[in-house]
C-alpha cells in the first residue's frame, strides 16, 4: 500500500513537472510579442506556433516546423558562433539569445531560377534598387530585431544546408551589432553593396 502510494505520488509529480516545463517553453516575453507583430506585418503570415530548438533557440512559425529544420537552425548558429569566436567576439553566443521566425515562402527560386525559398516584404530602404520588384522585394532571410536578437527565414524543407546558411548569414548582422558596431554599420545595408559571408 505504501509503495503504491509512493508510486502514484511520483507519477503525479512527474505530471506536474512536465506541465510546468511546457508552460515555461511556451511563455513568450513582451519583447517577443512585439517582434511577432513586426514579423507578421512584414510577412503577412500569422506565427501561431512557438517552440524551441534542442539547443534553446526560440522559434516562431506559421505551421509546426519539422525537427530537421530546427536542427539545421542549431547548426547555422553553431557555425555563426564559431566564426564569431575566431574574431574575438563574445556577446550573443548562446542559442537561447536568438529568436527566429520561419515564414511561409512566396517564391521558391531566386530570379535566376535557382532553388531557394524566399518571402516577399516591403522594400523600405531598398526602394529603387535592383532588389525592388515593384514595392516589395524577396529575401531568404532578414533581421527584424536586436534586443532580443531576431531574424526571419523562409521555410525550406528541401535544402536544409540553405537553412543553416541563411541562419548563419542573418546572424552575422546581429553578432556584429552586439560586438563590433562600426563593422555592423558598414555591412548592414546590402543596397549599398556587399553580401555574405561577412565573417570568415
Ligand atoms: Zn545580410
Amino acid at each position: 500500500m505504501k509503495t503504491l502510494l509512493k508510486k502514484s505520488l511520483l507519477v503525479s509529480l512527474a505530471g506536474i513537472i512536465s506541465v510546468i516545463t511546457v508552460q515555461v517553453a511556451s511563455a513568450q516575453t513582451f519583447a517577443e510579442n512585439a517582434l511577432k507583430r513586426k514579423a507578421e506585418n512584414l510577412s503577412g503570415d500569422r506565427f501561431t506556433i512557438f517552440t524551441a530548438t534542442r539547443k534553446g533557440a526560440r522559434v516562431f512559425a506559421y505551421r509546426k516546423p519539422k525537427n530537421e529544420i530546427l536542427t539545421a537552425i542549431d547548426r547555422g548558429l553553431d557555425d555563426l558562433f564559431e566564426a564569431a569566436r575566431k574574431h574575438g567576439y563574445n556577446s550573443r553566443l548562446r542559442h537561447s539569445d536568438y529568436v527566429i521566425f520561419i515564414a511561409k515562402p512566396d517564391r521558391m527560386t531566386d530570379s535566376d531560377g535557382n532553388y531557394i525559398p524566399n518571402f516577399a516584404i516591403p522594400v523600405a530602404q531598398y526602394a529603387g534598387t535592383d532588389y525592388d520588384k515593384g514595392g516589395f522585394m524577396y529575401a531568404a532571410g532578414m533581421v527584424i530585431g536586436y534586443n532580443p536578437a531576431a531574424f526571419m527565414i523562409a521555410e525550406n524543407e528541401k535544402k536544409l544546408e540553405q537553412v543553416s546558411e541563411v541562419v548563419r548569414f542573418e546572424g552575422e548582422h546581429l553578432i556584429l551589432y552586439h560586438n563590433d558596431r562600426r563593422r555592423y554599420n558598414e555591412t548592414a545595408d546590402h543596397s549599398r553593396g556587399g553580401g555574405h559571408p561577412i565573417l570568415n
